[in-house]
C-alpha cells in the first residue's frame, strides 16, 4: 500500500474543531484505506498475496462490502478462503494456534495502525516545531479517554523538548474541562427526570448519554 494513502497532513485534521481530532484522523485514514482497497488494489497481484495471508477483520470487511461488493470482492475472498483452508485444514492445527494466529490479523487494521503510529509522531513533532499548529492543537473541544491516554502516555519518547510540558498541561485541561462539562450535563440529564423539575429546560443534557459514550470509549466505536 502506497506510503500516501496512510499519511494526512495532520494539520488538515486539527484545524477542525469538531469532536476528538485523533479519532477524526482515524476516521480519515480508515476511509482512505477501505477506498484503496476497494479500488484498483483489490485486484493486484502483489496485493492479493498479502490479503490472502492477512484477510480482513469483520468490521473492515463490512465496510468493505458496503462500498463494493461482486466479482473482485468474490475473487479477493476466494483465494483468500482458499488459503485460510491450506493452513487451516492442512497443517495438522491440533490445537488451534494456526487457526488463532490467522484470524487475528486484518489488512486493513494494520495499515490504518502504520498510519495512526506515524501521525502520533508527526504531531508531537508539529507541536515542538509550529506556532500555528500549537494553537490549532490548544483549541481543539475534545480529545476522547482512549486518545487522551495514548497521547500522554507517548509525550515521554516523543521528540517534544521544550514544549512538551505545555503540550501535556494543554491535553489534560481539555480533556479535563470536557469531562467536567459532561458530568454536569449528566446530573442535569438525571435531575430532569424529578417531578419537580417537569417541563424545565434539558439543555445540553439531552444528548449527554450519546457525548458520553464517544468521549469514554472513542468515537471509531460509534462506526
Ligand atoms: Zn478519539
Ligand atoms: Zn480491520
Amino acid at each position: 500500500m502506497r506510503e500516501d494513502i496512510c499519511t494526512i497532513p495532520v494539520s488538515d485534521v486539527f484545524e477542525v474543531n469538531d469532536g476528538c481530532p485523533i479519532c477524526r484522523m482515524y476516521d480519515m485514514l480508515q476511509t482512505r484505506a477501505v477506498d484503496y482497497i476497494t479500488g484498483a488494489a483489490m485486484m493486484e497481484p502483489d496485493v492479493r498475496v498479502v490479503t490472502n495471508k492477512k484477510g480482513f477483520c469483520g468490521t473492515h470487511l463490512y465496510k468493505m462490502v458496503k462500498e463494493k461488493s461482486g466479482l473482485s470482492l468474490a475473487l479477493m475472498l476466494q483465494t483468500h478462503i482458499e488459503n485460510l483452508g491450506e493452513d487451516l485444514f492442512g497443517k495438522g492445527d491440533k490445537d488451534g494456534k494456526i487457526a488463532a494466529d490467522r484470524l487475528s490479523s486484518c489488512f486493513l487494521c494494520e495499515k490504518i495502525n502504520w498510519g495512526m503510529e506515524r501521525m502520533i509522531e508527526t504531531i508531537y513533532i508539529t507541536y515542538e516545531n509550529d506556532k500555528d499548529f500549537r494553537g490549532m492543537f490548544d483549541g481543539q473541544p475534545t480529545f476522547c479517554l482512549p486518545h487522551y491516554s495514548l497521547l500522554l502516555s507517548g509525550i515521554k519518547k516523543s521528540r517534544l523538548k521544550k514544549y512538551s510540558s505545555e503540550f501535556r498541561s494543554s491535553l489534560k485541561k481539555i480533556t479535563q474541562n470536557q469531562l467536567s462539562e459532561l458530568n454536569s450535563d449528566l446530573l442535569h440529564f438525571c435531575s430532569m427526570f424529578d417531578y419537580r423539575n417537569r417541563g424545565g429546560d434539558w439543555g445540553n443534557s439531552k444528548t449527554a448519554i450519546e457525548r458520553t459514550l464517544s468521549f469514554r470509549n472513542g468515537y471509531e466505536q460509534e462506526k
